[in-house]
């Protein structure tokens, strides 16, 4: 099935994704649409980017074209795990219903509510919310549950990582059994495949392939680095990102940098502020109305380089990001697709830059292992000249097929033994730098580089 009209909905729908350019449903739509229309529940797993949003609110307008609300008790529910989701939902649901009268309501933290309260008062159609929101609001008697028909979950993953779960399933528990569920992650970790075998009764599963999403119109690119003393490493580090993104020149509209910990997020955008670099940081730390101000500037285009943490981008739609920057590899390979998921979207081309320090070759050639691929090694665009002696082939399969807990000694022995930077240009090796010192290091050496990495390490 190819296109929407094939799809069952309402024709006021097929006018508004038409004006929002759509032409053709993406694989997750094509697969969830249907089955939602006929009122089944839907178990959908599909990575960011792929067009989740639409494929259950689209099938929820058409369902809802019928019917009036009522006061105080919404005829459906979407929950979304932060308040940017949840957003970024209430928009979307704008655009798809903009010919139709259905009401909604955002219940997320942080703004005010008398608004919101107002609406729900007099009855809405559809309810977004954050689970902590809305149980607040369901706590303090100002909402009823039980003329809830559909309810949504969206990035249930997300949801799972941020201790979510226990509200969800107080929420399913507030609403009829009889409700339609309509239920999507990124990824199936076994208490969320509990919970939806709990509450979803024979739900239609489609699985979008991980392949189709991470993307072929991703360029992707890591930069092996080693500082030339350990004590310079994130004054060169942000030296380098600066001259890979020089490098990108014009192609370069705009970026999202990510870091794994929020303080390098808030360090690296104020230093690139001080270059004449137009960033800003966006992390859980920053309250609300600054969130959402950097967020609406950067969707604008009045703001460049997005300086970003995994939490407070993921699942963020920010539509033709030319590029994503990692400034750390992340340690979760997962975060990884995640994270050059933001470029390459609905098939406009894209590009995932990384910059590897030898502490990181281990997060390295776990993403690789994952995405089954080799990201290829790229110059430094400070030196001009490849960073790292190690030859890709090597450190991946050396790596990959290391037990654990080998792997770990030789990640914390990794530094040590990394000769200085301007030799390993001259005189490039082969082999992996992890051989040298060996047992030899005194026991002293060991103790303080083992406290460097624990504090990299997150
Ligand atoms: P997800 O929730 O899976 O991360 P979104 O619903 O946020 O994905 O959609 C990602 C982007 O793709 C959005 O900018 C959206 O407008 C766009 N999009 C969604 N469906 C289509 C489609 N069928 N054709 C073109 N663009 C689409
Ligand atoms: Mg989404």
């Amino acid at each position: 099935m190819s296109s929407f009209a094939d799809l069952g909905l309402d024709p006021k729908v097929l006018s508004a994704i038409a004006a929002a350019g759509y032409e053709k449903p993406t694989p997750i739509q094509a697969g969830a649409i249907p089955p939602a229309l006929a009122g089944r529940d839907v178990l959908g797993i599909a990575q960011t980017g792929t067009g989740k949003t639409a494929g259950f609110v689209l099938p929820m307008i058409t369902l809802l074209g019928r019917g009036r609300a009522r006061a105080r008790m919404p005829r459906s529910l979407v929950l979304a795990p932060t308040r940017e989701l949840a957003a970024q939902v209430a928009e979307n649901f704008d655009i798809y219903a903009r010919n139709t009268r259905l009401t909604k309501a955002l219940l997320i933290g942080g703004v005010s509510f008398k608004e919101q309260d107002a609406l729900i008062d007099k009855g809405v159609d559809v309810l977004i919310a954050t689970p902590g929101r809305l149980l607040d609001h369901f706590e303090r008697g100002k909402l009823l549950l039980t003329g809830v028909q559909i309810m949504v979950v969206d990035e249930a993953d997300r949801m799972l990582d941020m201790g979510f779960i226990p509200d969800i399933e107080r929420i399913f528990q507030l609403t009829p059994f009889t409700r339609q569920t309509l239920f999507f992650s990124a990824t199936m970790a076994p208490e969320i495949e509990r919970i939806t075998n709990t509450f979803l009764s024979a739900p239609e599963k489609i699985e979008v392939a991980r392949a189709a999403t991470t993307g072929e119109n991703i360029t992707q690119g890591v930069v092996l680095y080693t500082a030339s003393r350990k004590d310079r490493q994130a004054k060169e580090k942000r030296a380098l990102l600066r001259s890979l993104i020089d490098r990108e020149g014009a192609s370069c509209t705009n970026a999202i940098i990510f870091c794994n910990r929020k303080t390098e997020v808030d360090i690296v955008a104020k230093s690139l502020c001080k270059h004449g670099y137009n960033a800003a940081p966006i992390h859980g730390d920053l309250d609300q109305s600054q969130r959402m101000r950097t967020l609406d500037s950067f969707r604008e285009g009045k703001l460049q380089f997005l300086c970003a943490s995994d939490v407070a981008a993921r699942g963020l739609d920010v539509p033709s990001v030319s590029h994503v920057f990692n400034y750390d590899v992340p340690s979760h390979a997962e975060d990884y697709v995640h994270r050059i998921g933001r470029t390459g979207r609905a098939g406009r081309k894209g590009k995932a830059l990384m910059i590897c320090v030898p502490h990181d070759q281990k997060w390295l050639a776990d993403i690789e292992k994952l995405i089954g691929n080799e990201i290829p090694r790229l110059e430094s665009p400070l030196t001009g000249a490849p960073q790292s002696e190690k030859g890709p082939k090597s450190v991946r399969t050396d790596e990959a097929r290391m037990p654990p807990r080998k792997r770990e000694e030789k990640r914390d022995s990794a530094p040590r033994t990394d000769p200085p930077q301007e030799k390993r240009s001259r005189a490039p090796r082969r082999e992996a730098p992890v051989v040298g010192m060996g047992d030899h290091v005194p026991a002293f050496l060991l103790r303080s580089f083992r406290t460097a990495a624990g504090e990299t390490a997150e």
